[in-house]
């Protein structure tokens, strides 16, 4: 059995996290919905940090041009379902995490209340809405990500806070091209991938301290990094319930 601390050691030393932060991230249940890119970061990095428990969800297989961004994966992985893969790797990198994954499209029986937290890893901007409209109806926390040539975008949303619809009204995004069109630069992937698993941490160690709302924007190939404060559109909220 590895010793806790020693495992742990660098970021209990976070005076934000600490020995009190480091229970509660071991106390709480993620559903991360996609593990195409961003799923692979973000999985990767709540696992290693000692989450208690994380749910996967996805349907894909592993593509050969998966491998440039989607981290986890290896050349042996190639048609195998993501899933599977993707468990195998994250057990190997911590034993101690539980970690369910559920095989199919989202929909939106699969939120419940005993997700603390759901995050938005999902490369589909109906599915992204349909996520949206269901945290805001259930009341569950959520972090928005998405990310396409060289720019991120991640907001932390609640029940109180903007939301995606309030940040981009559906019809406005009907436009929007996927990474599989516009091409991705894989360390966006990264970097957007990482803030999400990053403001998971944060929500996760020190609840009180999130930001719902602000849209964080970052350019990689202009490095350029933004925070913007969202107005919640009450018009929208209403349109939700
Ligand atoms: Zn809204």
């Amino acid at each position: 059995m590895i010793n806790m601390t020693n495992r742990y050691d660098r970021q209990l030393k976070i005076k934000q996290i600490g020995t009190v932060g480091q229970k509660r991230l071991e106390n709480s249940h993620v559903l991360a919905i996609g593990v195409g890119g961003l799923g692979s970061f973000v999985s990767s990095e709540l696992v290693k940090a000692g989450i208690g428990e994380i749910t996967l969800l996805d349907f894909d297989d592993v593509e050969l041009t998966n491998l440039h961004r989607q981290n986890l994966y290896i050349e042996s992985d190639v048609g195998i379902n993501k899933l599977v893969a993707i468990r195998k790797h994250l057990q190997e990198a911590n034993s101690n995490v539980k970690i369910n994954i559920i095989n199919k499209k989202y929909s939106s029986d699969i939120l419940s209340k005993e997700y603390d937290l759901v995050i938005d890893c999902t490369d589909n901007f109906p599915v992204k809405y349909q996520i949206n409209e269901d945290c805001q109806k259930e009341g569950i926390k959520h972090i928005f990500g998405t990310c396409a040539a060289n720019q991120g975008q991640v907001m932390f949303i609640d029940k109180d806070s903007a939301c995606l619809e309030c940040l981009y009204p559906k019809e406005d995004v009907a436009q929007l091209g996927l990474s599989k069109n516009i091409g991705t630069n894989p360390m966006i992937v990264a970097i957007t991938g990482s803030l999400q698993a990053s403001m998971a941490l944060k929500y996760l160690t020190a609840p009180k301290k999130v930001n719902a709302g602000t849209l964080i924007v970052v350019d990689n190939w202009n490095f350029d990094f933004r925070k913007i404060q969202v107005k919640k559109e009450k018009i929208a909220l209403e349109v939700n319930k």
